[in-house]
């Protein structure tokens, strides 16, 4: 029997127990896979997050020229429509390898027991102050603890029911074009220009593209849809990118790798008084404004593990007790906060325009930088966040702000939650 049994082979399962093992914990990981596996995607993050953590070296592409497009694009590639709005930041892709090994190297140091298996099911045993979890292969495991780390639709980990999940969707390609897709070097991280759709392509959900330049002629271009329930389709999105690509008369000419992309932005928090705890996906942590999470998981695995160590500390403590010291640790009242803030501003991006959108977007990336890479990292203390906000709307144009102001669907529910946030 271990003290935490950690379910998940995913960067949330490995940073977590890779945390509770530096405590000094007793921990057993269970994966639906052999964990050495590598994994299906592949994590961006801006550099600055990472470089506070100590571990810039495990990005694998650096770029400093990093721009976003909020014009509407022409012909004219010198127009004011197509001039880059540069980010003064520098974004990195994760080398995925290197991040696993990272972890992995930790969970060897801190004798973590690896285990195969699928999970299925949870039974507390309140009487011993244990959890026993079963596996479809058969076999049962005993801990103190279970934190389920098994992604965005965890098998354990019950959520609220609070209506449609808006999806993150994007289709894209890595491989080599006729002419560079963005400019060598570059790091596209939001291309809003639309000029080759049509009027009628106008008023469909927006899209953007996501590209970057991997150098030896190879570039990944990604069609992407900032959020939307139901999501935006792989084929509309696939055919926006082909139609954007021929408008600037570039060819595919090989295709080394397809990527479809979705997971929810914007899922409701969990029970915080389940007996088991969530990290990760399963714990609703992806940033419901930008979609990112690995920057959050490195950052907040440390206080849960702690929490989690010191609820142990006491014999007696139920694994309930425990996992609510977790959660309490994982999502503290500010952060439920900044949560519901973080999706009520979703809400309303989502019915944006794509003019408006670009207007927004253009508005954002002018606040200070401080403010913005704040704001998107998730580290801002609540009443920055609340002054980037009310800068934002200050500053935007008034088709922004009437689109700020007016309360439709489940906004004025999210916004109240900002005073009074789930879960106390
Ligand atoms: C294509 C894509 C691109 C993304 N890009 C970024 C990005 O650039 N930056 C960023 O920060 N975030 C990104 N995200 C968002 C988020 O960081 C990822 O979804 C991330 O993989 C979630 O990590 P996780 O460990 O919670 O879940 P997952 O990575 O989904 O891992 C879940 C793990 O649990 C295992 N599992 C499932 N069920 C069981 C079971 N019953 N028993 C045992 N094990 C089980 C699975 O095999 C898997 O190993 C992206 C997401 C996607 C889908």
């Amino acid at each position: 029997m271990s003290d935490v049994l950690v379910l998940g082979g995913g960067p949330a399962a490995l940073c977590m127990a890779a945390a509770l093992a530096d405590q000094g914990l007793s921990v057993a990981l269970l994966a639906a896979h052999d964990l050495r596996q590598p994994w299906p995607n592949t994590y961006g993050i801006w550099g600055e997050e990472l470089d506070a953590l100590g571990l810039g070296p495990l990005l694998e592409h650096r770029w400093s020229d990093c721009v976003s497009y909020f014009g509407a694009g022409a012909v004219d590639p010198n127009s004011p429509a197509n001039q880059p709005t540069p980010h003064r930041r520098d974004y990195g892709l994760f080398n995925r390898q290197a991040l696993q090994s990272h972890w992995l190297a930790a969970l060897e140091r801190g004798g973590v027991e690896l285990l195969q298996g699928t999970a299925t099911a949870l039974h507390v045993l309140e009487a011993e102050g244990l959890t026993a979890l079963q596996t479809r292969e058969g076999s049962t495991h005993q801990a103190r603890l279970v934190v389920d780390a098994t992604g965005h639709q965890p098998v354990l980990v019950q959520r609220p029911d609070e209506g449609p999940v808006a999806g993150q969707a994007a289709y894209g390609v890595i491989g080599r074009f006729s002419a560079p897709p963005v400019q060598p070097g570059q790091f596209v991280l939001m291309d809003y220009r639309c000029d080759h759709l049509s009027p009628e392509q106008r008023l469909e959900p927006p899209t953007f593209l996501y590209a970057m330049d991997l150098g030896d002629g190879r570039f990944f271009v990604e069609e992407t849809s900032l959020a939307l329930a139901p999501p935006v389709a792989y084929d509309v999105l696939q055919r926006r990118l082909q139609q954007r690509l021929a408008h600037r008369g570039i060819q595919v000419l090989e295709v080394e790798h397809e990527e479809f992309c979705l997971f929810p932005m914007n899922l409701p928090l969990p029970d915080l008084h389940q007996p088991v705890l969530g990290f990760g996906g399963a714990a609703s942590m992806v940033h419901p404004a930008s979609g990112y999470m690995v920057g959050a998981l490195l950052r907040r695995a440390p206080a849960v593990a702690q929490a989690v160590a010191a609820a142990l500390a006491d014999p007696q403590a139920s694994s309930a007790a425990v996992a609510a010291s977790g959660w309490r640790a994982l999502w503290p009242r500010e952060l439920r906060r900044k949560h519901a803030l973080y999706q009520f501003g979703l809400e309303k991006l989502m019915r944006f325009q794509e003019a408006q959108l670009r207007a927004f977007f253009a508005t954002f990336f002018a606040l200070p930088d401080p403010l913005w890479i704040g704001f998107l990292a998730n580290t801002l203390p609540l009443p920055q966040l609340l002054l980037a906000m009310l800068q934002l709307f200050v500053r935007a144009p008034w088709s922004v702000r009437w689109g700020l102001i007016g309360m439709r669907g489940r906004e004025l529910r999210l916004g109240l939650r900002l005073l009074w946030p789930v879960g106390g």
